[in-house]
């Protein structure tokens, strides 16, 4: 099992520090909390007991989400389990499965990560990833300009003229950067005006608490006391009767009172469903900014500053090569770079096409489209088991129509990177489901014969090996 003791101390320094708890009744709660999976979209915590676990998922789950949020630098699931409760059991026995990876250099490759994953860390570690988010580091382009220009205006003069301002664009391309720039900015020039940031989940999670807890009233007064709010990630709101209502008067408290509200979204307002009539209105009211994916210039100027940054050296042939290459989004370009980054600081090497070749194999298996993945995953796993591909997304249960969803659910995560979440709306199922699926799988390989044989040829057919 991996050792998460370097984000459980300074997790638990945090934890005091906001609890304020005496120690006898900290560590009650705390002592024995400890993290059994850490995957890039949620932290498992585990705890002895179901009362601890019913304690903390209901008094503490928002300081335990932002303490760990905070630690770790960015916007995360939280789930607690207790080791007493055999329900939590596929919870706690899930790791992550590997992605794929060049079947010869497989051994190589998982020592490779490792260590890369430890040089990361100590990156992450000494700078946190939020101090980079501003102005100065948010490299401009024709795509990204006008947002750019929005959030530095917003930013200059908050409360001003544009109100709310609305920026979109697809995942990866840097609204969360821009939103932090907004922040950095705000705090350095104008330290009094009192900012509240939040991810839509984590406002709709504090508000069912609030609800839970009947102490909506301090909710209230700490998002309706704001100057400047920003809600990042929107989008989640589709739906979300409650909240949707209880934004809409935040909103409008803070429209009224002149408060700058920033929103930044996967999709533009009239994609976001279903989304109340007012609200819809309120968030094409002011002013919309969207960024669109990066041109080849952009990716190659991003690849240089990025690089300069790490003190990496590239010749213009390989960011050229690079751009080439990568040009889906620039969370993947920072991905690959902080790879390379680790690699040469590790072997000493010389970056080369072949060395680029490899992170991006590893970043970005197959280099397909996951949405043609998804396709030729579904395709394959429904002819070789006879089930259709409307049945493996539905409900049923029959025994073969289960093995071919868990069998899908599983190869999707091993060929795309889809998050958990994110294949859960693929097939319809939350996200500790589709954990469940990955185990049985898993399980599957470990105790029936062939069947690792089996899954391996499926998967080299789809990859169309
Ligand atoms: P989004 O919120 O749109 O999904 P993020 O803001 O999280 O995307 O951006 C993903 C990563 O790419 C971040 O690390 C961010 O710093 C980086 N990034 C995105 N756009 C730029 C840019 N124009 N210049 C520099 N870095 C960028
Ligand atoms: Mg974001």
């Amino acid at each position: 099992m991996d050792d998460f003791s370097s984000i459980l101390e300074p997790l638990k320094e945090k934890l005091k520090e906001k609890t304020g708890a005496a120690k006898t009744s900290f560590d009650l709660w705390f002592g024995d909390l400890n993290i059994t999976s850490f995957t890039e979209d949620c932290v498992v915590f585990s705890t002895p007991t179901k009362l601890r676990k019913k304690i903390l998922s209901t008094r503490y789950l928002q300081v335990l989400k932002d303490s760990l949020e905070e630690t770790v630098g960015f916007p995360i699931n939280i789930d607690i389990i207790s080791l007493d409760d055999e329900d939590d059991f596929p919870k706690y026995s899930y790791s992550e499965i590997p992605r794929e990876e060049n079947e010869s250099k497989k051994e190589e490759n998982i020592k490779r990560e490792k260590d890369i994953q430890s040089i990361l860390k100590d990156t992450t570690e000494k700078r946190t990833i939020l101090d980079e988010y501003t102005f100065d580091n948010f490299v401009e382009g024709e795509s990204n300009k006008f947002a750019k220009a929005a959030c530095m205006a917003v930013a200059k003069y908050p409360c001003e003229d544009q109100n709310p301002l609305f920026i979109h664009g697809h995942s990866g391309l840097g609204k969360t950067h821009l939103l932090y720039a907004i922040m950095h900015h705000i705090k350095k020039n104008r330290p009094e005006l009192k900012i509240v940031y939040k991810t839509c989940e984590s406002f709709m999670n504090e508000l069912i608490e609030a609800i839970g807890n009947r102490q909506t009233a301090p909710f209230k007064d700490k998002y309706r006391s704001a100057d400047v709010l920003l809600i990042d990630d929107i989008q989640f709101i589709a739906g979300k009767e409650s909240t949707q209502e209880e934004f809409f008067h935040t909103f409008s408290t803070l429209y009224e009172a002149g408060k700058q509200i920033i929103l930044a979204s996967d999709r533009p307002p009239r994609e976001i469903n279903p989304l109340t009539d007012r609200l819809r209105t309120r968030f094409e009211g002011g002013l919309i900014a969207d960024v669109q994916p990066p041109s080849f210039e952009l990716r190659t100027a991003i690849i240089r500053k990025k690089s300069e940054t790490l003190g990496i050296t590239l010749s213009s042939e390989l960011v050229d090569y690079m751009a080439e290459r990568l040009n889906n989004n620039i969370r993947q370009i920072e991905g690959v770079i902080k790879k390379l980054y680790a690699i040469v600081s590790l072997t000493g090497a010389d970056v080369s096409k072949e060395s680029i070749e490899q992170i991006i194999s590893i970043v970005d298996p197959g280099n397909i489209p996951t949405n043609a993945m998804i396709e030729r995953i579904l395709s394959a796993v429904s002819l070789k088991y006879g089930v259709s591909v409307e049945d493996i997304k539905s409900k049923k249960k029959t025994e073969n129509i289960v093995n071919a969803r868990h069998l899908s659910i599983y190869i999707t995560r091993k060929l795309t990177d889809l998050s958990l979440p994110a294949i859960g709306k693929i097939f319809s199922r939350d996200h500790s489901t589709i954990i469940s699926s990955i185990n049985k799988v898993d399980i599957n390989i470990r105790t029936v014969k062939n069947y690792e044989e089996d899954l391996n040829s499926l998967i080299k057919e789809i990859k169309g090996l």
